[in-house]
């Protein structure tokens, strides 16, 4: 486990050294809550941020009061453009992102990317806490590479992380973490599009649940051919669509 901790300060070291003004996107998963851990312990010069969506559960506001408590490096928040998230939901309601996904991609644009280019605006680096095993949108993914729709270099230091290795690194250290996870929530979102899931389902399948697999990224981190899919407008929302979120509101 040492070994693993080291190489993922090593990665981190490198961020910083060879990119001036390097940050960390902290999502406040799990996987973040380690980097944070690490980033803070090592006095590593990487500034952390998050976004706040403005939908996030309780347990995450909770979580980002701990962290700001607990770590002496610093988490600045940046939230959406009050007018686009406005002008979002007059054109699709406050729940439209139900109605497709050009819609879904619609508020996540809104509500995360637009932010987050902002927060990487002028920055030289960028941290992320992705790990190969989280999702079938993640298996190509590399330790570090040049990301061309936000133009920086991209490190996943936790790229091949397990699970488990994520939660041994959390108990060890007594890392605050986001209470939904006990609660079977391993892959955490905005409160409306995240949902528990059960033993043997895949940990993402609680994201965007009404939603096919490969279509399960908010443009944070799809690839450019896969946010040429990104719309502004309403789709026409397919009945399969319609029938899996009827179904899930039945058994909430
Ligand atoms: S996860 Fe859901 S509520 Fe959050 S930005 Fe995306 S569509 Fe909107």
């Amino acid at each position: 486990m040492q070994q693993k901790i080291d190489q993922v300060v090593d990665v981190l070291q490198k961020a910083r050294r060879d990119f001036p003004q390097a940050c960390f996107a902290s999502s406040l998963g799990a996987e973040d809550m380690v980097l944070t851990d690490l980033i803070d312990k090592h006095g590593l010069d990487i500034e952390i941020f998050s976004l706040d969506t403005g939908r996030l559960p309780e347990e995450t506001y909770n979580l980002m009061q701990a962290v700001s408590e607990r770590y002496s490096t610093p988490m600045k928040v940046y939230f959406p453009d009050s007018a686009a998230v406005e002008n979002y939901v007059a054109q699709n309601g406050v729940n439209g992102f139900y109605g497709g996904i050009a819609s879904r991609k619609a508020c996540c644009f809104v509500r995360k990317v637009e932010p987050l280019r902002r927060a990487l605006s002028g920055k030289g680096s960028w941290v992320t806490g992705l790990r190969r095993a989280q999702a079938v949108t993640r298996v190509n993914l590399e330790v570090s590479s040049f990301d061309a729709d936000f133009g920086l270099q991209k490190f996943n230091p936790l790229l091949d992380w397990s699970h488990k290795d994520v939660w041994a690194y959390i108990r060890n250290n007594d890392v605050p973490y986001n209470k939904l996870h006990d609660e079977f929530y391993p892959s955490l979102g905005c409160a409306p599009c995240t949902r528990s899931v059960t033993p043997g389902e895949d940990i993402r399948a609680g994201r965007w649940w009404w939603e096919d697999p490969e279509n399960k990224e908010c443009g944070l981190h799809a690839s450019k051919s896969s946010q040429v899919a990104h719309g502004f407008g309403v789709s026409a929302s397919s009945d399969a669509l319609k029938r899996r979120v009827q179904t899930f509101l039945e058994k909430s």
